[in-house]
């Protein structure tokens, strides 16, 4: 029996990142050195306070069914977190804790979106938000923000995109792929356009929170006249260097936490029960390494900026925050190495992996056919050679 998937199966895309850096490992288990920059991860490993808490919970015997939502423990620890960090009081029947924030988007795109409603996302975007609007059988409405505007929507392009349908805004800040890092104020002004439209919800991911290099995080759930339609999402896996425990959350209205838990309840149960007692060491414990794992990212990016800008044919942006660069490359379409010639960013992405063994992923796949990403959490030394790998690779190109 050959493809008879579901229609709804058929309509879904592969996730772009984690498909080149499938392709990366292939090639490195091939014995080719590729520097890999597709998907994007902390590089460090999980802080070791956070880890002992995870074999204390083994050894204590936490390997049950969790509550679906969540430990209480846990859902305080983020109460806790959300309030001193942040200055948001949510109740703990507010905070909902899944398989990873990408559960967390998901569940509540399913909880809110019907047939039919449409759901507004900036591009660039994150790959996986309009191929899970298509899953709940929403239309995504993608409002183009250009590497001039920094990437960023303005209130007028939000106010131009809504329409009687729809029904929801999913804004990430600090942005994955671009980099980008609304203000206070800059959120604002999207509020106030939010205001006038009260079917609208916005689903406001927060993961990469804390790899900020302008300052303070600024969080939609920051304005009191419209937290009753905002829906956090944040996690442990960037800030802490966790993405393999699956551990993510939303804040929300309860009425949405009950729909998502109605949800996970019928499709996962609660998240791992030992990856939830690491997430509370990692919300409780000393933050220190949170700070020092920023400075790092800091620093690289830096020297990324730097490295890219010294590439004739690129244009850069200047990020203020998650690990990951978007320059534009379109420069270079149209052009030849004599064998292949570049159509559109993932062409460009793959010459880079087939010629220059540098895995990035081609910008079509969030949105903007004119850029494409790296993700820079690597080593100094990763960032130093895959830049002078791309410098040789498109020089080549003519
Ligand atoms: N949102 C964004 C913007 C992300 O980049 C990611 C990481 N892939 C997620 C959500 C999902 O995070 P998690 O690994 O916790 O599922
Ligand atoms: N946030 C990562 C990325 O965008 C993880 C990959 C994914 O979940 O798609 O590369």
């Amino acid at each position: 029996m050959s493809n008879q998937l579901s229609d709804r199966l058929n309509r879904l895309s592969p996730s772009a990142t984690l498909a080149m850096s499938q392709k990366s490992s292939e090639l490195q288990a091939q014995g080719i050195d590729v520097v890999n920059m597709s998907v994007g991860e902390p590089d460090f490993p999980t802080p070791q306070h956070i880890k002992d808490a995870a074999v204390k919970a083994i050894e204590e015997n936490w390997t049950k069914y969790s509550p679906v939502p969540g430990y209480p423990d846990l859902k305080k620890a983020i109460a806790n977190k959300l309030k001193t960090e942040n200055g948001l009081d949510y109740a703990p029947n507010q905070i909902l804790v899944s398989n990873g924030a990408k559960q967390s988007v998901c569940n509540a795109i399913m909880a809110i979106v019907n047939a039919g409603d449409e759901v507004i996302i900036p591009a660039p975007y994150w790959v996986s938000y309009p191929q899970m609007v298509l899953l709940a059988e929403g239309t995504p409405v993608f409002v183009e923000a250009k590497i001039e505007q920094d990437f960023k929507i303005t209130p007028e392009q939000l106010e131009a995109a809504i329409t009687p349908k729809t029904r929801a805004l999913i804004l990430c800040s600090p942005c994955n792929p671009t980099g980008s890092v609304y203000s206070k104020e800059e959120l604002e002004g999207l509020k106030n356009v939010l205001l006038k439209h009260e079917r609208i919800i916005v689903i406001a991911d927060e993961i990469y929170e804390h790899i900020n290099y302008v300052g303070k995080h600024a969080s939609m759930g920051e304005f009191e006249d419209l937290k009753e339609r905002v829906v956090i999402i944040n996690g442990v896996s960037k800030a802490y260097a966790m993405t393999g425990w699956r551990i993510g959350f939303i804040a929300a209205p309860e009425w949405i936490v009950k729909g998502c838990n109605k949800l996970q309840g019928q499709y996962t149960s609660g998240p791992c029960s030992i990856s939830q007692k690491a997430a509370v060491a990692a919300y409780n414990g000393d933050q220190q390494c949170v700070e020092e794992m920023r400075q790092a990212f800091e620093r690289r990016k830096d020297l990324i900026v730097k490295l890219a800008k010294e590439v004739p044919g690129l244009e850069v942006n200047n990020p203020e925050g998650a690990f990951y660069l978007f320059p534009k490359c379109s420069s270079f379409f149209g052009k030849t190495d004599g064998e292949r010639v570049i159509k559109n960013s993932t062409d460009f992405a793959m010459y880079l992996l087939e010629v220059g063994h540098v895995a990035t992923v081609g910008g079509d796949a969030f949105g903007a056919p004119e850029c494409f990403r790296m993700s820079y959490a690597t080593s100094d030394e990763n960032i130093i050679e895959a830049l002078r790998r791309i410098k040789e690779a498109v020089a080549k190109l003519r």
